[in-house]
């Protein structure tokens, strides 16, 4: 599979539900890369999506030898498929980008051309992003909670738009565990990171592919495969309780023994009750979420299942 690099550039595009925008992709994509370099492929990899994607990258494979399309067997989630695709890549230098036309392909050589100053990755930072402002405050919020929890500061200018070195995709690629996320892993392997402005387009397609849901559940996903944060402050919090409560029951005892106390306190009681179940519950959940990661992670299964390739 890998094979060093033969390639001078790929370019690697987790596409789902995306047959609106993914001609015009591959066009514009085309003519971009044929102005960079002979040596280039593009990887196009289908997350199991039901509209015609498929059809149109075995089309433009047919057409065009530089294009590669892996269909995935089911839809694995979108940095699934970004591994899928970096499995197969075997360029110097690789781009990942979206397939929804709001990474413009004509950034990739200003990308390429800043790498060439010394970096062994540079990251697109859009600087207009065209999403809805919900969706950026909500991003916004994440990341900051994600540096909080993680240590780890992730710009929210920064998605998986970017060129990487094959030094920092091996790297990557050495990371088998389950729970993704393609710009976590990027600031984790670390190397020369620049940054370059870019413009962000609209998307192509009206709606996000992923809802509400889906983003929370990979934003928590993300969270707890970098950081043991929440377990530490679940701690702290039950630390901080069982404080209150020994302050709390040590005065009781002296107001009992000077006889301050007539009727023995029902309230108190349900209070303390309340208190602790619902501490000891929360701290079981965290718990849980931990272990049932951990178990994900030990069962080892392949990060995704390729069903076809062109
Ligand atoms: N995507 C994917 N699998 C999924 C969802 C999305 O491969 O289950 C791809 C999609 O084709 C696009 C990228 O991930 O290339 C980003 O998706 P989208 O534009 O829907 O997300 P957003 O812009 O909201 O981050
Ligand atoms: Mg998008």
């Amino acid at each position: 599979m890998r094979n060093g690099p033969e390639t001078y550039l790929s370019v690697v595009v987790p596409v789902y539900q995306s047959g609106r925008s993914l001609e015009a992709l591959i066009y514009r994509l085309e003519a971009v890369m044929a102005g960079i370099s002979q040596q280039v492929e593009l990887i196009l990899v289908d997350d199991g999506s039901s509209d015609n994607s498929w059809e149109l990258i075995c089309a433009a494979a047919r057409n065009s030898k530089y294009v590669k399309g892996i269909r995935l067997s089911r839809n694995f989630g979108q940095h699934h498929a970004i591994a899928a695709g970096l499995d197969v890549s075997r360029g110097r230098w690789t781009v990942v980008m979206d397939a929804d036309l709001q990474d413009l392909p004509e950034e990739i050589p200003h990308l390429l051309s800043k790498a060439m100053h010394g970096y062994d990755a540079v990251l697109a930072r859009r600087i207009n992003r065209k999403d809805s402002r919900w969706k950026i405050a909500l991003s916004a919020g994440f990341y900051r909670f994600f540096r909080y929890m993680t240590g780890t500061p992730l710009d929210p200018a920064v998605g998986n738009f970017g060129v990487y070195h094959r030094k920092v995709i091996q790297a990557i690629l050495q990371m088998r565990e389950s729970i993704r996320y393609f710009p976590a892993q990027v600031q984790w392997v670390g190397f020369r990171q620049g940054y370059f402005n870019v413009s962000h387009g609209k998307s192509a397609v009206s709606s996000s592919n992923y809802g509400f849901r889906s983003k929370f559940h990979l934003g928590l996903n993300a969270l707890m495969a970098f950081s043991d944060k929440p377990l530490r402050l679940t701690i702290k919090l039950g630390f901080l309780i069982a404080s209150i409560g020994f302050i709390f029951a040590l005065t009781t005892l002296i107001r009992y023994f000077t006889g301050s106390i007539v009727v023995p306190g029902y309230a108190s009681l349900i209070v303390s009750v309340w208190v602790l179940a619902g501490l000891i519950l929360m701290t079981l959940g965290m718990v849980g979420l931990y272990v049932g990661k951990t178990f994900e992670g030990v069962k080892n299964r392949p990060l995704y299942v390729v069903d076809k390739k062109t």
